[in-house]
């Protein structure tokens, strides 16, 4: 038997898992469960990308424990010689406390299951994924990896709203999100740029989810995520940014209650409310309709609106990592972002952006702007490496 780290990343109707073998930590699968609680579908494929197993659940997969069950019979049947000695979860909140993973028991979940009103729509599905983990590997060590860790540590204007102080200390703060991929951007360039890890540098996670955050000498200083996930950039269905007098006017005015506005900011917003057309970067990009182009228009303002903010938040620039679906992927939103941003030091080389190499500026231009794929599992398999390790 060799020993495996099983990772887990449970959504709201989709759950990610992959497998490393924890000597070397090389990534022997990855898998998706998707459409949970409807007609799930299961697919494992392996490092290259090649599919081991492909199956319908039918009735199974019903909810987060059975997609899981469903996970670990396709990783057991493809891989008889792994032995899961550690599970490692994303878990998007950690509150004020959790700066690092934590080996997980029940005192952790209890706090972790206490912050639920703080992300409702992740957390409870993040903790059911550690529910099913525990109860299919009794002896495994489980471990928990915050997104808002890696931000834990921003100084006190980043961390704070302009409130009465009481809701500060009662945790209403700027928490940021997409932690494990920045930490993750960050370990890259400390093992490939020492020079740019070392300074100061913008990182644009652009996804399904987005948000930008200020690294400097290896540490987060600011993200443009806030209290919640909805902050910041506009997003594939958030809405990014926004007046809190548009939620009083949404209440007060047009009536709506808390179900339909937070349905409307988290599902009905973003690039697809302001397209009308689509939350996928690829097809706004694929249409002619003007709405895609404004929608297009607005993403890409918003980035350079918080990179001029980022710049000032790090007293400088030397580097920016684009990361996520859109920002690996989307030549012309790198170029829509950084054309206008000469006067920052920007400079793209056309070419070098279009063959989508990982270094896109000209070679002597003051910021060096870079493509990072970006991967969470892997920092999460670190993680649980570690925990086993040093008994975490
Ligand atoms: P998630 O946040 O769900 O992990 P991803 O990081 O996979 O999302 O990013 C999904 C986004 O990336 C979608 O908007 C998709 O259209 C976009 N994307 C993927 N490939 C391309 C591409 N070649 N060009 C433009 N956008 C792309």
């Amino acid at each position: 038997m060799t020993t495996h780290a099983l990772t887990v990343n449970a959504g709201s109707s989709s759950l990610k898992f992959a497998l490393f073998a924890l000597d070397g930590l090389s990534c022997r699968a990855t898998g998706l469960v998707d459409r949970i609680g409807g007609d799930a579908t299961l697919e494992l494929s392996d490092d290259t990308g090649a599919v081991l197993a492909q199956r319908d659940l039918g009735g199974r997969g019903a909810d987060h424990a059975e997609a899981l069950r469903a996970a670990i019979d396709a990783v057991r049947e493809a891989f008889a010689d792994a032995e899961v000695a550690v599970v490692g979860h994303r878990i998007v909140h950690g509150g004020t406390d959790h700066d690092r993973p934590v080996r997980l028991d029940d005192d952790v979940i209890a706090g972790l299951k206490a912050l639920e009103p703080f992300a409702p729509l992740h957390q409870p599905h993040n903790l059911a994924g550690v529910d099913g983990a525990r109860a299919a590997f009794p002896e495994a060590v489980q471990v928990a990896c915050f997104d808002t860790a890696f931000h834990r540590r921003h100084p006190f204007v980043n961390d704070v709203f302009g409130l009465p102080r009481e809701y500060y200390e009662k945790g209403v703060r700027r928490y940021g999100f997409h932690g494990l991929s920045y930490e993750f951007i960050a370990s890259e360039l400390a093992r490939t740029a020492p020079d740019l890890h070392a300074g100061r540098v913008a990182v644009a996670h652009l996804g399904n989810g987005a948000s930008m955050c200020g690294i400097v000498g290896g540490r987060s200083v600011a993200s443009t995520m806030g209290f919640t996930a909805l902050d910041g950039l506009p997003m594939g269905t958030r809405c990014g940014q926004l007046d809190p007098g548009v939620v009083l006017y949404l209440l007060e005015v047009e009536g709506l209650d808390a179900a339909a506005i937070s349905d409307m900011l988290y599902r009905r917003s973003g690039l697809l409310g302001l397209s009308g057309i689509s939350n996928d970067m690829r097809a706004l990009e694929a249409s002619e309709d003007p709405r895609a182009d404004e929608a297009i228009a607005y993403f890409t303002f918003r980035i350079r609106r918080e990179l001029g903010g980022l710049a000032a938040a790090m007293e400088g620039l030397d580097a920016v990592v684009f990361t996520g679906g859109i920002g690996e992927n989307s030549d012309r939103i790198r170029r829509e972002v950084c054309a206008p941003m000469g006067w920052l030091g920007i400079d793209l080389d056309e070419g070098a952006n279009a063959a989508h190499d990982r270094v896109v500026s000209v070679g002597d231009a003051a910021v060096t702007v870079m493509v990072i794929p970006t991967n969470e599992e892997r920092v999460i398999a670190r993680a649980a490496a570690d925990a086993i390790k040093g008994g975490g």
